[in-house]
């Protein structure tokens, strides 16, 4: 793009192309009801009572019996033991009906995450986050893949981004976001430069961005002038500043330079929940071998 020219920034509508999706999947959960076949089923372990979690654990129910599929809550308390946590994992890996297992991240004080989740299932690991799954991605081989790395391929799918040949700059090397979405944009051609809090000169690397994804969890660490015009900006980063949710992108500051920003609210984390469903459904499919 021409230093200069004008660029009408579009502000992507993240819950629309959630709820398109959603609908689909809805038609695809009904056919296989039509059909005399039990509903998917996803497995939500929640441990303490951390008032953020529970909101979550709910949204994410919620938006699995609206597209018909069924889930089960295991509550355990924040002083369960590690071996507790585990033995509920287990317990839904044997379950039968029990296609996708998601344990509600962050665990209490004292809960080392990866000894809970290297234990599910890995044909149930909707999360993405069991060492087989990151193996596989790496690989290049088929697996389940993080939810919100998904959903950002979705939208800039959805919004014709050009990804091969790209330079795409991924703020954060997360598990669960920045180190999968590097990989999934790599495999999908493009140059990726990951970064994170001992990167330097932060700012002139985002510069560089033909697709810049904040994953930094930093409030508005990402301003227009680190937007290359024309650029596509995915604003991951949920904070809580003075009780206000807020993303790592001054999404207004990038009107009128980036060529998409994801809103912090109605961007991608409503393409985070379906990509769980969709995620669900796929584990379904595959262990029925449809
Ligand atoms: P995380 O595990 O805390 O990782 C944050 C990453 O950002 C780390 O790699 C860290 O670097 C890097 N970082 C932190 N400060 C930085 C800075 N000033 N400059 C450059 N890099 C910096 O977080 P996460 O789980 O990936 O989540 C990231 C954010 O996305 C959070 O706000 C989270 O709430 C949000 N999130 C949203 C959704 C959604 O659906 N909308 C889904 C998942 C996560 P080091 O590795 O050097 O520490």
């Amino acid at each position: 793009m021409a230093a200069g020219s004008p660029v009408r920034t579009v502000v992507v509508d993240g819950l629309a192309l959630a709820e398109e999706i959603r609908k689909d999947l809805a038609e695809k959960v009904a056919a296989l009801r039509a059909a005399g076949r039990r509903a998917p089923c996803l497995a939500v372990v929640l441990v303490g009572d951390d008032p953020a979690s529970a909101s979550y654990i709910k949204g994410k129910r919620r938006a699995c019996e609206r597209v018909g599929m069924a889930s089960t809550q295991h509550e355990l308390p924040a002083t369960a033991s590690l071996a507790q946590v585990q033995e509920v994992v287990a317990r839904c890996n044997a379950d039968p009906g029990v296609d996708g297992i998601l344990v509600q991240l962050p665990l209490p004080k004292g809960l080392d995450p990866n000894e809970v989740t290297s234990r599910i299932d890995p044909a149930k690991d909707v999360d993405g986050l069991t060492p087989w799954s990151a193996g596989c991605l790496l690989l290049g081989l088929p697996s389940l893949v993080p939810c919100t790395p998904l959903g950002i391929l979705k939208i800039l799918e959805r919004h014709e981004i050009p990804l091969e040949g790209a330079h795409a700059v991924v703020i954060g090397r997360s598990n669960i976001v920045g180190k999968p979405i590097s990989l999934l944009l790599q495999r999908a051609h493009a140059t990726v430069t990951m970064c994170h809090s001992r990167s330097r000169d932060l700012r002139a690397l985002c510069r560089e961005a033909d697709v810049l994804v904040a994953a930094a969890g930093v409030p508005r660490l990402v301003r227009g002038d680190w937007v290359k015009p024309g650029a596509a900006v995915i604003d991951v980063g949920v904070s809580e500043v003075d009780g206000v949710l807020t993303g790592d992108v001054d999404t207004e500051s990038v009107q009128g330079i980036a060529r998409i920003v994801t809103p912090h609210r109605r961007g991608v984390g409503p393409m985070t929940i379906t990509m769980l469903l969709q995620n669900t459904l796929q584990a379904y499919e595959r262990r029925q071998g449809s």
